[in-house]
């Protein structure tokens, strides 16, 4: 087994170049606090740790262009960097033949995994408390294929695409994680009931795989009874395995009862790339330029991916200005506070300021 993540290659002097892309809504103010809060670092550190050695490489990508004039550029900035950082990009249109570039990206690249580990904050008033769970989600096939037609008139078709190559990398990449970060149990999520032949592989396969690890328990748990179980006794659940629709809604059941959209962050990996992003991928169209959206998802996203360059100390000093200011209760609305977006970044620069000096 490979699975060690290529750190990507460093560029002018040891510096590396991320490609950013803000995608609509409230990602372009998010990024805007990611780098407000990166840079100052570089600022206040320039004698103790001569600063964060990131640069941002801005890369727009216009969801309605006709062509993939954008996607391919993105494409190209991330095969250039190794790693970027990344806002929801808005595919409203129902059209056939519009693909998502949020899709279109993770499988031009090859990012079959996404890992979202959601673990609770104590300073936020949740659902649930004292959550720790791994999601390690398929993240290029299943019914994300775009495999959809019209086979005869009022009758659609649907592809649901489960291949035993990319079933067997994302078990193994849960397993892994599993025995490297001293985990105790996989759970396989799937509807293999229903869908016997396609979910049928996918857990016959985690199955498989799970032989390998003989100190890990494995089990598996149907996705209805997932969610009703991740919602009413979410202790039980230690890693879960499943496959990408699943993974998607698992996700967000998960960040809800840890505080919503705005705090957590996931990880798309592949063999070559990896894409940090907010861990339930929305664009939040609604609360844009309104100074509401909370930043923290996104900052933790950057403090993800400073880790993954090897920047582990820079990660921790804002890694513990987040948890400072979340502790300390400066929560935006969706938490039920009151403060904007504007005073948790200056709470968190504050706390940075302090650890810095
Ligand atoms: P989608 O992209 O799936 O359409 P939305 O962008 O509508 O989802 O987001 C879903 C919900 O989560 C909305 O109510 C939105 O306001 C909220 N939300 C998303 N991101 C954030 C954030 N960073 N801070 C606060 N609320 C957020
Ligand atoms: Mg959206």
């Amino acid at each position: 087994i490979k699975k060690v993540m290529p750190i990507p290659k460093a560029h002018y002097g040891g510096r590396h170049t991320v490609t950013m892309l803000p995608g609509a809504g409230i990602g372009p103010e998010l990024m805007g606090y990611v780098k407000e809060i990166i840079f100052p670092i570089s600022l206040f550190q320039v004698f103790k740790y001569a600063g964060v050695p990131v640069d941002f490489e801005d890369v727009e990508i216009d969801p309605n262009a006709d062509d993939n004039v954008d996607l391919d550029y993105a494409i190209t900035s991330i095969r250039r960097n190794g790693v970027a950082l990344k806002g929801n990009i808005e595919t409203r249109s129902t059209e056939a033949g519009v693909l998502s570039r949020n899709v279109a990206l993770r499988n031009e690249l090859d990012l079959y995994v996404n890992v979202l580990h959601c673990v609770s904050y104590p300073g936020v008033n949740s659902r649930q408390k004292n959550i720790d769970i791994v999601i390690v989600r398929q993240n290029t096939e299943g019914e994300y294929s775009m495999l959809e037609h019209e086979s005869v008139y009022g009758v659609i078709e649907s592809m649901k695409v489960i291949t035993n190559f990319n079933s067997e990398r994302v078990a193994r990449y849960a397993f892994e994680y599993a025995k490297r970060n001293g985990r105790k149990k996989v759970t396989t999520v799937h509807k293999a009931n229903i869908m016997k032949l396609s979910d049928g592989l996918f857990l016959e396969i985690s199955r498989r795989v799970a032989k390998d690890y003989p100190d890990i328990i494995h089990n598996d748990m149907i996705i209805d009874n997932c969610c009703m179980q991740l919602v009413s006794n979410p202790h039980q659940f230690d890693v879960v395995l499943t496959t990408n629709l699943y993974g998607a809604i698992v996700s967000n059941v998960v960040c809800g009862l840890l505080g919503g959209a705005g705090l957590l962050a996931g990880k798309n990996y592949g063999d070559h790339y990896t894409i940090f992003e907010p861990g339930t991928r929305n664009t939040g169209t609604s609360i844009a330029g309104k100074n509401i959206a909370n930043p923290i998802a996104m900052l933790n996203a950057a403090v993800d991916m400073l880790r993954h360059l090897g920047h582990k100390h820079h990660a921790t000093v804002i890694q513990n200005a987040i948890n400072k200011t979340i502790n300390q209760g400066i929560h935006t609305r969706d938490l039920g506070g009151t403060a904007t977006s504007r005073d948790v970044v200056d709470n968190i620069l504050k706390h940075i300021k302090i650890a810095t000096a």
